[in-house]
């Protein structure tokens, strides 16, 4: 799960992150009050969204008078934001968060995560942070350096020392480092995260550190233990049909080619995507419908797949073991006869009751076009994508 650098920025301070002052707000008028509770001379109007890459796409504005918070916060406020990490997507800006600006004198960078290569929860930490850290770890990786923590003995502060005079800091600033790692280090074991970044990880003026951006990211299968987070959560800021499919415990991801996929099981699913980009195709999705699908969850999968107007053929791909070959045919005909299905759909059914299955489709009067394996039914799927042309009934 994604959060807002303002939901990130209060979890940092209650662990002795420092941050700089700021309060959320949600039109221009909140966001001029909020810069003056925060008082000073000069703020930051930020665009909360779940995306990084705002400073680059204009959604952090460094401003000197009230009129210029308005006029930035009016200027964000309500608009659809793409970054180079919204993945395409234009983010609503909801909210922004009024911070009191801070003079930088260097920015760095600190983020921890999951390396599953050490199997070790890790720090990465620049000297060289900001905008441009994507450019760092591609071109200077002797700019990075990299703390693994040990399992059983948990985050050292020796290890924060070591990582801070690596990145040349003062002593003060080695210290204030260390009290932010072992900061990050509990917030992450708390509240099960699999992301947290500092970016930047700021000297500012009167020599100190602060964080001037957070983005966290928690665990999705620990989130049923994590209420807090759970009420932080912004479904707006979600991809439409992640959401709907979430409705339904169904495992979707919103994928950027056009074939719609259905299948049991996570490994097949991924089986699948890989034969159809095999052929020359691209998935729009990855579905697991689960082994315990019922008729109405294959029918909301379907209309979950047509949902997005990029998908120009189905490929359903089955193996009934614990789930039956004609209670998906059933799902299908009830999904196709619901929505208005303009797309070819590729079926593939094998294994627990598969002639009944078959029999159900081929008796429906549906146009279906039957698949006698998985690479048979990626390259037909494929050639219908392709073609954009309905198939024949099975
Ligand atoms: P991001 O682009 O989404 O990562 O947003 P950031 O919050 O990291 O802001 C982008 C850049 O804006 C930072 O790298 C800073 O250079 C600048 N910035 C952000 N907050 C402040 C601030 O308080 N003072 C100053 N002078 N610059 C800031
Ligand atoms: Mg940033």
């Amino acid at each position: 799960m994604n959060f807002h650098e303002y939901q990130a920025k209060e979890l940092f301070g209650e662990v002795g992150i420092p941050v700089p002052p700021g309060r959320v707000a949600r039109t221009p008028a909140e966001a001029v009050d909020a810069a003056k509770a925060i008082g000073g001379a000069h703020w930051v109007v930020k665009a909360q969204i779940h995306a990084g890459g705002r400073g680059k796409a204009g959604g952090v504005k460094l401003v000197k008078t009230f009129d210029e918070v308005r006029d930035a916060a009016r200027g964000m406020l309500g608009t659809g934001m793409v970054t180079y990490q919204s993945a395409g997507r234009a983010m609503p800006v909801d909210s922004v968060l009024v911070t009191e600006a801070t003079d930088i004198a260097k920015e760095l960078y600190i983020s921890m995560l999951v390396d599953r290569g050490t199997k070790t929860v890790t720090f990465i930490c620049s000297a060289e942070g900001g905008v441009e850290i994507e450019k760092v770890a591609e071109t200077n990786r002797d700019a990075l350096h990299t703390v693994h923590v040990d399992f059983v003995q948990g985050l050292q502060p020796y290890q924060c020392r070591q990582v801070g005079f690596a990145m040349g800091l003062s002593n003060k600033n080695v210290g204030q480092l260390t009290k932010i790692m072992l900061g990050m280090y509990k917030l992450f074991n708390q509240y099960d995260m699999s992301l947290i970044e500092l970016n930047p990880l700021a000297i500012v003026a009167s020599g100190d550190l602060m964080a001037l951006d957070g983005k966290i990211n928690s665990d999705d299968n620990a989130a049923f233990r994590q209420p807090r987070l759970q009420a932080m959560r912004d479904v707006a800021q979600e991809d439409e049909t992640e959401v709907m499919a979430s409705k339904f415990d169904l495992n979707y991801v919103t994928m950027d080619g056009d074939i719609g996929c259905m299948v049991n099981g996570a490994g097949l699913a991924m089986a699948t995507m890989d034969v159809i980009s095999l052929n020359g195709g691209s998935p729009a999705n990855f579905l697991d419908v689960g082994g315990g699908a019922t008729k109405e969850r294959v029918t909301e999968a379907f209309k979950i797949i047509l949902h997005s107007d990029k998908v120009r053929a189905i490929f359903v791909n089955i193996f009934g073991g614990i789930v039956r070959c004609d209670m998906i045919a059933e799902g299908i005909v009830a999904a196709v006869k619901e929505v208005d299905v303009k797309v070819p759909v590729v079926v593939r059914l094998e294994g627990t009751n598969v002639d009944l299955g078959k029999q159900i489709l081929r008796n429906s009067g549906l146009a279906i076009i039957a698949a006698d394996d998985i690479n048979d039914g990626a390259k037909k799927v494929v050639a219908a994508a392709k073609s954009g042309q309905n198939g024949a009934v099975a």
